[in-house]
Order: structure tokens, then C-alpha cells, then sequence
């Protein structure tokens, strides 16, 4: 009986493994095993308690299709973890009754299964790295991938637009590029177009000066829109009216239109309200940081992927310590390998507490309040008695906003200590100089630019 299991599911991996990328084999299949089966119901052991979701969310089809293939008809697979480990996490919410329900009515359709994809980039700006394939599927993203897989699949049908928004380095440019680059796979005359708000403002805003021709069919005659970071928007209003009338002509051809926010449409401030309401037409949804067993997952596959297995201690080390986003954690998991490539020794889990305890540690404590003005003031190439000062004159009032922000972000100063350091009695002006670069860094390219090389400055 094992024996014919394991007959059956050496054909049935032998395959999947022609189908997926071989970090994706090695990282999620190579170590699994059939561990029952009914005539409709198949027990699967995979390795650890966060393939499960990698499996159920991603791999349930492609599984299910391969065992029908090898004259194995079953209607569910149940994933399991293979061996007992010491903890298992108690897995029965995985959140699939949200993905059910978004794809109600839709054909749940296998990926296309393509791991060489065509390498036609510059013309639309997608990143081909960027793929659903190589996407960890979490509960804080299961349901923004589904939605943009059926956007892949169907474009222009269901959710249109579809709007993913949530905080940096959480995998929204990846998600909407992969949209991009399966439509492109599928079919390669598509004309899918990637932009991010930023560059739409600038090139609309040179196409008035330079009163240049062509901007808006450049965009209305597209099958696909890809905009990303659609906060840079705010507040333009000429942009915006631009963008409302290439919507529109879109959505009318029945286009798709996919965007990318750090926030959902209510909350962009200065949108004009029927653009608003255009965004909000069709689907939005948020990604969230992902849950521990994700960022376990995410390290593992990224590392493979480098050729690389990491232990399970090392992998838990890095998703343990790391929760701020996915960028974060990359570039943790690059350094810890990179550093381990240079000393030929193998990354584990005490040179990632070397280096990670280095990162931490890695920001003197010794900066002064008066070093943040000096560098704020030299910045900006005023002196530093003008931040101190009492005179109102915009190139000066913004840098000593900022001056009092860094006070307060990189040392932790009370309002009153603040107005002291700048000698002032007064510490209401430190609260709104605070308040003010909190919410511009949020806005304003510009002032986020200004603040991060200043940042850079005190700790350079
Ligand atoms: P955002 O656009 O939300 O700021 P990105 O899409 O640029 O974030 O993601 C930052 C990095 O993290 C990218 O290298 C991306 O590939 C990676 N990443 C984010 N989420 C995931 C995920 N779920 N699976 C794999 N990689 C991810
Ligand atoms: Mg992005």
C-alpha cells in the first residue's frame, strides 16, 4: 500500500517538477510525500507548518491535476506537516474561506505554466522578476493575490479597477508587475503599460510645457494600466483630471486598470471627488505584514532560490526579528548571505545573530541635538542660528520644521525640550513643526527625499 503511494507520487512530482521553477520545487516539493489517500481524498505531508498555505492557496490545483493525471481522481487534498515537529501551530483558520468567496463565481484556473518568460521589458517597464510563481502566499496577501490572479486570468471582466493598497515593502509593486508580466506570458502582443504616478505626473506636466502631442492616446490605447503608488497624485489637481478622462476611456473599452496606493482611495487627501469615486468603482484591497510562518516561508524560498538552505533555527531567527516589511527582510537575508559567500562559512543562525545585532546596534547613540541642527542647517545651506532664529522666510521655516522633526524622530526630545533647543519658550510650534513633516513625508517626494539624506548625514 506505501509502496504504491509512493510509486504514484514520485510520478506525480516528477511532473510538477517539469511545471514549477526548481527553487520552487526544491523549497516546497522536493520533501513531501503522500501520506493517504482515499477515492476522493488525498492526505499530503509537506515539510513544515508554512507550506501549508503555499499549498493549499497556490499549489492545490496544480497538485490535484497532476494526481487526476496519474489516474488518481480525488476531489480534496488535505496538507498536512509531514513529520511531528515540536511546535505545530494550530492551522484551521487559514483564511481560504475569504479567497472562496472573492472567487465565487470564478473559474479557479491553473497559472500558466511558464517559468521562462519572454525577456521584452524596457518598452513597458516591467520587471520580469516579479512573478506570481515567486509570491508567498500569507493570509495578510492571500486575498490581493487571488484578486490579481483573476485579473491575469480575465483582465478587464471582473474587478475593474482593482485597487491594492498597504504599507511599504509589502509586495504591492510585485503583485501588480506580476499582473502585468502573466498577461504579457499569456499573450506577448498585449500592450500592458507599468507606470508609477510619479512619472504620469511628470510626463503629462512636460507634455503642457513643451505643449507636446500624444500624451493622452499614450495611455487610453493600452489593454492594461498598471499604476503604482497612486498617493503621488494628490493634490494635482490638472494630473488628476487627466487621469479621470484616460479612466474613463479605459473602463469604457472595457480595459483594466490596476492601481497601487499606500492607502485606499477615501483616505488619499486631495482627490477630486470623481476620481474618487472612480477608484472606488470597482475592487480595493489590502496587504498587511505578513504573520510569522509567511515571513518564514518568504526567508526559505528566498533563500533557495540563491541556492541556499538555510537551517529551520536560522530561518526562524531572521522572520522572528524582523516584522518591520518584506524589503527589510530581504535585504537582512541578502546581507546574511552575502557576508557568508565572502567568508566562505555557512549563514546559520550565530552569524545571523552577529549581524543582525549589527544592524540594530549599528546607529551610533551618541548624536546631539545640536549636531541635528548643524546638519539640518548645512543642508539646507542656511546657518544654524537662522534655524534658532525667530525670522518666518519659507527657506527658512521649513528647515527648522525639519530640524525640530529629526529632534523628535531620532531623539525622542519633549515638545518643550525641543522649543528649548531651539530656544524658544513656546512649545506649541514644535508640535505643529512635528505634525507638519510627519504628514508632508507622507505627501511630499520632496521633503521625504530632504529628511532621509539629512538622516543619512547624522549617521554617515
Ligand atoms: P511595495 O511596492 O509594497 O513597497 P514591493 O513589491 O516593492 O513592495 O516589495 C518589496 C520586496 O519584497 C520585493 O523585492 C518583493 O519581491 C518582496 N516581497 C514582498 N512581498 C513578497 C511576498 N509575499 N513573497 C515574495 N516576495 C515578496
Ligand atoms: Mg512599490
Amino acid at each position: 500500500m506505501a509502496l504504491v503511494h509512493s510509486a504514484l507520487w514520485q510520478s506525480v512530482l516528477g511532473e510538477i517538477e517539469l511545471t514549477v521553477s526548481p527553487a520552487n520545487y526544491l523549497t516546497w516539493f522536493a520533501n513531501t510525500e503522500l501520506i493517504s489517500m482515499t477515492d476522493t481524498e488525498a492526505v499530503v505531508g509537506v515539510a513544515n507548518v508554512f507550506a501549508i498555505k503555499q499549498f493549499e492557496v497556490k499549489f492545490d490545483e496544480l497538485v490535484k491535476k497532476s494526481l487526476h493525471n496519474n489516474d488518481a481522481p480525488v476531489q480534496k487534498i488535505v496538507y498536512r506537516v509531514k513529520t511531528a515537529r515540536k511546535s505545530v501551530i494550530n492551522r484551521e483558520t487559514t483564511g481560504s474561506s475569504r479567497v472562496d468567496e472573492l472567487l465565487a463565481d470564478e473559474p479557479r484556473t491553473q497559472k500558466p505554466a511558464t517559468s521562462s518568460r519572454s525577456p521584452k521589458t524596457p518598452a513597458n517597464s516591467l520587471n520580469p522578476k516579479y512573478t506570481f510563481e515567486n509570491f508567498i502566499v500569507g493570509s495578510s496577501n492571500d486575498l490581493a493575490y487571488t484578486a490579481c490572479q483573476a485579473v491575469a486570468t480575465n483582465p478587464g471582466v471582473k474587478y475593474n479597477p482593482l485597487f491594492i493598497y498597504g504599507g511599504v515593502g509589502l509586495g504591492k509593486t510585485h503583485l501588480l508587475q506580476a499582473v502585468g508580466n502573466a498577461i504579457l506570458a499569456k499573450n506577448d502582443g498585449s500592450r500592458v503599460v507599468y507606470i508609477s504616478s510619479e512619472t504620469f505626473v511628470k510626463e503629462f506636466l512636460e507634455s503642457i510645457r513643451f505643449k507636446k502631442q500624444g500624451f493622452s492616446d499614450k495611455y487610453r490605447n493600452v489593454d492594461v494600466l498598471i499604476i503604482d503608488d497612486m498617493q503621488f497624485i494628490a493634490g494635482k489637481e490638472k494630473t488628476q483630471e487627466e487621469f479621470f478622462h484616460t479612466f474613463n476611456a479605459l473602463h469604457q473599452a472595457n480595459k483594466q486598470i490596476i492601481i497601487g496606493s499606500d492607502k485606499p482611495p477615501r483616505s488619499i487627501p486631495t482627490l477630486t471627488e470623481r476620481l474618487r469615486s472612480r477608484l472606488e468603482w470597482g475592487m480595493a484591497i489590502d496587504i498587511q505584514m505578513p504573520d510569522f510562518e509567511t515571513r518564514c516561508a518568504i526567508v526559505q524560498t528566498k533563500a533557495s532560490m540563491s541556492g541556499i538552505t538555510l537551517e529551520q533555527e536560522t530561518v526562524e531567527y531572521l522572520a522572528k526579528n524582523i516584522k518591520t516589511n518584506i524589503r527589510e527582510l530581504e535585504g537582512a537575508l541578502n546581507q546574511l548571505l552575502a557576508y557568508a559567500e565572502m567568508r566562505g562559512i555557512t549563514p546559520d543562525i550565530s552569524t545571523a545573530e552577529g549581524l543582525i545585532g549589527n544592524i540594530r546596534h549599528s546607529r551610533p547613540q551618541h548624536i546631539t541635538a545640536k549636531q541635528i541642527i548643524d546638519k539640518t542647517a548645512r543642508h539646507f545651506q542656511i546657518e544654524s542660528k537662522e534655524i534658532c532664529g525667530e525670522k518666518r522666510d519659507k527657506h527658512i521655516v521649513v528647515p527648522r520644521q525639519i530640524a525640530m522633526y529629526l529632534l523628535r524622530s531620532e531623539l525622542h526630545l519633549s515638545f518643550p525640550k525641543i522649543a528649548t533647543e531651539l530656544g524658544r519658550k513656546d512649545h506649541t510650534t514644535a508640535i505643529h513643526s512635528v505634525e507638519k513633516i510627519e504628514k508632508s513625508i507622507k505627501l511630499d517626494f520632496l521633503i521625504r527625499e530632504q529628511v532621509a539624506e539629512i538622516r543619512e548625514k547624522l549617521y554617515a
